[in-house]
């Protein structure tokens, strides 16, 4: 088993060096996602095993936009005022995984204290 070091010299196991974002599937989800109008935490949150993960297509999409409304500090997602709500984010969303054939989707949300229901509602209204 070979082992890397990092900047102090400690060894680390290999597993421990992700991959680079770029491999083929991980291109093509990304343009699917960009041509939806879809958001995943994987991006939003800067998650250090996107690489890896979209290459293996797994994803975890986040609903309700990509502002949320809380500023918790550990978290990267953009926060502040969300500008309104995407009714058409469900049927793009359903559609996208359709089109990737997925078995089952892990699917999470910003939080959304602007509205009255925190945004349950827009789950109702997929066709
Ligand atoms: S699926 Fe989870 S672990 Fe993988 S890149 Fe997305 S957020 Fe990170």
């Amino acid at each position: 088993m070979t082992t890397e070091t990092n900047s102090k010299g400690y060894r680390l196991p290999p597993w421990f060096k992700v991959k680079a974002p770029g491999g083929k599937n991980y291109v093509e989800l990304r343009n699917l996602l960009r041509d939806s109008e879809l958001h995943t935490v994987c991006e939003e949150a800067k998650c250090p095993n996107i690489g890896d993960c979209w290459d293996r297509r797994a994803a975890t999409f986040m609903i309700l936009g990509d502002i949320c409304t809380r500023a918790c500090r550990y978290c990267a997602v953009t926060s502040g005022k969300p500008l309104g709500l995407d009714l058409g984010e469900p049927d793009r969303l359903a559609r996208t995984v359709e089109r990737l054939g997925l078995k089952y989707v892990v699917i999470t949300s910003v939080n959304r204290d602007d509205l009255p229901d925190r945004g349950a509602f827009v789950l109702l209204n997929v066709s």
